[in-house]
């Protein structure tokens, strides 16, 4: 657990305090070591090939984007150098010469970590700002404020202040004694089995969110319901919460509204499936999950 997940966000000081700051903020914008994540639609700016790389704009091609007048919104800073994401939608600039504007997840893990970091905080923020522009409470405008981290509703008589979200999502590895039990979505690949998860509910704690998903799916009671760890999946805006549950009996009824299929798997069956790589026509999800870290840090427990 003393690895990070991917997409968590190590590495990178969100200066919080100084996003108020206008002047400082400015200073970074016009800053020639600064770098602009673009985001399209939701899709990440990417340099692909072999090994791809996240392509961040600096020099001529910065100072065109922050004359746009598009909305910049501060990221952070990663060893002096200040990031901000920018929403290249409606943008005439010729982006697509550095890289191929792709979906983040068909490359995530080939990326340096801290560079998959930023690319999805910066996805996960422009997607939050794109839905926002109106008011919740009164439909009118909002504008951006602390820096891209607040829109606020431009009605003086409102002032409703608006705050990017993330939806908690729990996720567990459900345990009895030597077997674990996966589940097949019906969205997933042929041969995939994952684990369960689900959305917490306005009211519920995490842990009771668990012992709810597992019934709803599977019709199976647990105990022993123990963090593991998280991982920021802004696709479009949650966090994985990971955690391990204990059945109380290998008894399970699939529900098919839920899921496709379900079954208890051995430590043994787990393991082979991890070294064939899928020849087998079984395979784990991908590496860049919790899901798979939640299976293997429990197969690397035997
Ligand atoms: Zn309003």
């Amino acid at each position: 657990m003393s690895r990070p997940n991917f997409y968590a966000a190590t590495g990178i000081d969100r200066a919080t305090l100084k996003r108020e700051d206008e002047a400082f903020i400015q200073d970074l914008i016009s800053d020639s070591r600064t770098r602009f994540v673009p985001v399209l639609q939701e899709r990440n700016l990417i340099q692909s090939g072999r090994e791809p790389k996240a392509v961040f704009v600096s020099g001529m091609m910065a100072r065109a984007l922050t004359g746009s007048g598009a909305e910049l919104i501060f990221l952070g800073i990663v060893e002096e150098q200040a990031h901000f994401a920018i929403d290249v939608g409606g943008l005439d600039l010729p982006l697509e010469q550095m890289g191929e504007f792709v979906d983040l997840r068909q490359v995530g893990p080939l990326l340096f970590h801290r560079d998959g970091s930023l690319l999805a905080y910066a996805r996960g923020m422009t997607y939050w700002h794109r839905r926002h522009k109106f008011c919740g409470v009164c439909g009118t405008p909002t504008k951006v404020v602390k820096a891209g981290h607040e829109r606020q509703c431009t009605n003086p008589e409102c002032k409703a202040q608006h705050f990017p979200r993330t939806d908690p999502a729990v996720i567990m590895l459900v345990t009895h004694g030597d077997q674990a039990l996966l589940g097949r979505g019906r969205h997933f690949p042929a041969g995939m089995h994952s684990t369960l998860a689900g959305f917490v509910e306005p009211g519920e704690s995490l842990e009771d969110a668990v012992a709810r998903e597992v019934f709803e799916e599977v019709a199976v009671r647990v105990k022993d319901v123990r963090y593991h760890s998280s991982q920021p999946w802004p696709f479009p805006a949650s966090i994985m919460l990971g955690y391990r549950a204990e059945a109380q009996s290998t008894e399970y009824e699939v529900n098919p509204d839920e899921l496709e299929s379900a079954r208890w798997f051995t430590r043994a069956e787990l393991k082979d499936a991890q070294a064939s790589r899928g020849t087998t026509g079984f395979f784990l999800p991908r590496k860049d999950s919790i899901a798979r870290r939640l299976i293997e840090d429990w197969l690397d427990q035997d």
